[in-house]
């Protein structure tokens, strides 16, 4: 265990910049807890709150589960398109937290005859960053398909030629169709998740307990 963990009583939340971590402050809120500086503004990657037993990580969205597993941080809250890939390992059951809602989608470009594509048993390239959930997909489908891992900027790549189809997360649908793309199969509903460290668990159940009831209740209003 690091130094950085030493007293118990220490509570180490990670959480990603942006939509993940603006829904989940009114649920720490409802914790009693209060994120002092503002990750958008501060260039610090570990925030204070309150509580000067409770602080934030900002991490990567993809490195929450990664962080929490370690027992680098003792909870956290990773989106389903996140924990899917991740493979959960370390990690108890995560708790739905009905935030930072969104579907998995397959997207072409406009003028792709997607189901005639399939129909015909067509090999397809897709471009994601997604590469579990897809592989699964596809093959339930009994799609053949060459997967092209990607980092970000998923849109580009049908619109270039890198790839015939892409998968990725969609909210609006806005920047699907602000790039020539529509979207032509829903894969799954995702939604975020609040993760805790198994050993985290165990030994700080005492903190840990009361934030989760809370979290909980407040993400069923
Ligand atoms: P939209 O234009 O509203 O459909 O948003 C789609 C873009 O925003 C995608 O390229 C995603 O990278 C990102 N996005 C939207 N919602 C989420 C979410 N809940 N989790 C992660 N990324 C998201």
């Amino acid at each position: 265990m690091s130094t950085f963990q030493a007293d118990s009583q220490q509570l180490i939340l990670a959480l990603s910049k942006g939509r993940i971590f603006e829904d989940t402050l009114p649920l720490l809120e409802a914790a009693g807890i209060t994120v002092t500086e503002n990750p958008e503004t501060s260039r610090k990657l570990i925030l204070p709150t309150n509580d000067p037993d409770v602080r934030v990580l900002i991490v990567r969205a993809t490195d929450v589960p990664t962080y929490v597993q370690h027992g680098a941080a003792d909870f956290g809250v990773a989106g389903k398109d996140v924990l899917l890939e991740h493979g959960g390992e370390g990690l108890y059951q995560p708790i739905d937290l009905h935030i930072a809602e969104c579907r998995m989608s397959v997207a072409v470009r406009n003028g792709f005859d997607y189901d005639t594509a399939v129909r015909q048993g067509a090999r397809l390239r897709v471009a994601t960053k997604f590469v579990e959930t897809a592989r699964a997909h596809f093959a339930k489908k009994g799609v053949h398909v060459d997967l092209i891992k990607l980092y970000g900027s998923m849109e580009l790549a049908p619109l270039v030629g890198l790839s015939d189809a892409i998968v990725d997360v969609v909210s609006t649908g806005g920047t699907l169709r602000a790039n020539d793309l529509k979207e032509v199969e829903a894969i799954m509903d995702i939604s975020s998740r609040l993760i805790v460290n198994q050993a985290a668990l165990k030994m700080k159940r005492e903190r840990l307990q009361p934030i989760i009831e809370a979290f909980e209740r407040a993400s069923k209003k």
